[in-house]
């Protein structure tokens, strides 16, 4: 199932917004990692976000996301293309830890506050665009957002949530990115963080409003939008992926690997399992 996008300008046409509804794509995600509630957050944020980011993106692009942290959960990857085709995964799904004083989920003690957020931009050149920064505390969205405005020199704002339901499915997720664009006034730029000081989680605010209302509280009548988009996960393996990667390997590792007749290998993005024909390698 799709998710609705919905990106446009606000403000007078001042500032630049992608606003989406992940429940679906996050739902997906924590099916395939069979992940436990904090993984999913944590997950569930880095892909809504770096979906958006495939969004910006045109022809084919793809874009990259790797946060990795010093925490318990490991290294979290997303991919994402300008089809809104999401996927991802994480190292540790089951990790569980104990839930913060508010009683929200500590997305920022699983993912660490130490470490890195990599962004691998594959625009169909020879050289794929890459950019990093430290993290600025794990949360998810605050990284994004550093990224943003030291590695592409835009300044960004962004919020992105999940809710997980006791049964570990996702209840809500969404993810409100804005920038401003070059011509923004200061009193533009003064109303924006007013306003977004003031939005209440996007994944709350999901529970019981459209896409549009959230808008309209962010924006009042200042908006209007100019495109809707979706996301959806799917992942782009098959078995000749597969054996192009294995054909790339060592010739003694590929000589142990032709010792059986057919291997299994399972794709670690949607779980599914090939076995190849070792005579196709
Ligand atoms: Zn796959």
């Amino acid at each position: 199932m799709k998710n609705k996008v919905l990106n446009g300008l606000a403000f007078n046409d001042e500032v630049r917004f992608f606003i989406a509804d992940t429940k679906e794509l996050v739902n997906k995600l924590q099916q395939t990692n069979q992940s436990l509630a904090v993984a999913s957050a944590a997950l569930g944020r880095s892909a809504s976000i770096t979906g958006i980011m495939g969004l910006m993106l045109k022809d084919n692009q793809e874009v990259t996301s790797i946060l990795k942290g010093d925490g318990p959960l490991g290294q979290l990857i997303s991919i994402a293309n300008d089809q809104g085709h999401v996927r991802a995964m994480v190292t540790n799904p089951q990790v569980e830890i104990p839930l913060k004083e508010n009683g929200k989920l500590d997305v920022r003690s699983a993912v660490g506050e130490n470490g890195s957020l990599k962004i691998i931009k594959n625009l169909n050149m020879r050289e794929p665009f890459t950019g990093e920064v430290d993290l600025l505390g794990g949360e998810v969205a605050e990284d994004f957002t550093y990224y943003f405005t030291v590695s592409e020199q835009t300044p960004t704002a962004i919020t992105a949530g999940v809710l997980v339901d006791v049964d570990y499915s996702i209840k809500s997720s969404g993810v409100l990115l804005v920038q401003l664009l070059p011509n923004a006034s200061s009193e533009t730029i003064d109303k924006l963080e007013t306003n977004i000081y003031a939005l209440k989680s996007i994944s709350n605010l999901l529970l019981e409003k459209s896409l549009e209302d959230i808008l309209k509280d962010m924006f009042g009548e200042d908006f209007r939008v100019l495109e809707e988009q979706n996301l959806e996960f799917r992942c782009t393996c098959s078995q000749e992926r597969f054996l192009n990667s294995i054909r790339v390997l060592k010739h003694d590792e590929i000589k142990e690997i032709k010792e059986d007749e057919t291997i299994e290998v399972e794709c670690h993005f949607c779980r599914q399992k090939y076995n190849i024909d070792t005579k196709l390698i």
